[in-house]
């Protein structure tokens, strides 16, 4: 009777990995439409110099509008994305998407346009070879400074791809900056960094805000200000969301900062209006 109950139970599971699969296959085909059908949005995040949270950048965040499921997040679809080669065209996408907000923004906002755009890089992306070339050509044909873009890619990017130094030895000539996204998260090898052509380096949340936020993560934050500063690297705290937290960071060495506390991610436009605001209010 036992086995019985047991092969039951084998059974409910593996249609239910059948389902989970199904709704994945879905999904990964319909994201094929939603590239070429408009539902693709790009949200901005505030990127804030510390102590006083003025506007220093925006990361640019995608999110996807499912006709049916709404509003989805990475999570729910980047790894599909990296799965079915998607991420390609998704990247691009985003990109373009940030480069003409940039030079919107710079054209009518001026000295109140953000001074950096941070755009998140697959692993993927990075280890295509056309991928240099499509930077180049975007930033040519924009005319967007090269330097107001940065490019977010994260340790365990550069360490899938044995092309990923000269790729980003490649980038880095063009004029724009590199970040070190989650920081903290993968192998953190300090070597890596030193051989590693970055210009900025982005502490994971999990050492700020994280449910193992303590002692040991702001040892760890501390640390890591001491050597980004020795080897004059910036440095971005993720996920502040007190200001208990910034007042942590900033005490540390922590110039910029970025997390709920500054701002959620928004529509460019409401981007927009809380750098009008900003402006006003320091004015
Ligand atoms: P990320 O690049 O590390 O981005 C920061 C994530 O932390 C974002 O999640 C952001 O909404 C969230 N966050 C910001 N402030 C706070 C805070 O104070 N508290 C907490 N708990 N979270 C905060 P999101 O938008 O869900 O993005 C998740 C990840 O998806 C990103 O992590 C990035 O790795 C990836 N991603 C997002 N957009 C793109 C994209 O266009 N291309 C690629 N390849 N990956 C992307
Ligand atoms: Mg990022
Ligand atoms: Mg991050
Ligand atoms: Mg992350």
């Amino acid at each position: 009777a036992a086995k019985t109950a047991g092969g039951h139970r084998w059974h409910w599971f593996d249609a239910e990995m059948d389902r989970a699969a199904d709704a994945a296959a879905r999904l990964s085909a319909e994201l094929r439409d939603a590239v070429r059908g408009n539902q693709l949005v790009a949200l901005y995040q505030p990127i804030v110099a510390l102590p006083g949270g003025a506007p220093a950048g925006a990361e640019v965040l995608l999110r996807w509008r499912h006709p049916e499921q709404g509003l989805l997040g990475p999570d729910a679809f980047i790894p599909l994305a990296e799965g079915n080669g998607l991420i390609v065209e998704l990247g691009q996408w985003v990109l373009r998407e940030a480069v003409r907000q940039a030079v919107d923004w710079r054209d009518r906002l001026g000295e109140r346009a953000p001074g950096r755009i941070s755009v998140n890089v697959s692993a993927r992306q990075l280890a295509d070879p056309h991928f240099v070339d499509f930077v180049a050509s975007l930033l040519r044909d924009s005319g967007l400074a090269p330097e107001t873009l940065v490019l977010e890619v994260t340790e365990t990017a550069v360490l899938a791809a044995d092309t990923a130094f000269d790729q980003l030895h490649r980038l880095k000539a063009l004029g724009l900056r590199i970040a070190l996204d989650d920081f903290g998260t993968g192998h953190s090898s300090l070597s890596l960094l030193l051989d590693c052509p970055v210009d900025l380096l982005k502490l994971d949340k999990a050492f700020v805000s994280g449910a193992r936020a303590g002692r040991a993560a702001d040892a760890v934050a501390r640390n890591l200000i001491v050597f980004t500063d020795d080897f004059g690297i910036d440095a971005v705290a993720e996920g502040v969301e007190t200001a208990e937290q910034a007042a942590r960071l900033h005490e540390a060495g922590y110039r910029f900062a970025q997390g709920y506390l500054f701002g959620r991610p928004v529509s460019a436009d409401a981007l927009e209006q809380m750098l009008t605001v900003t402006a006003v209010a320091a004015a």
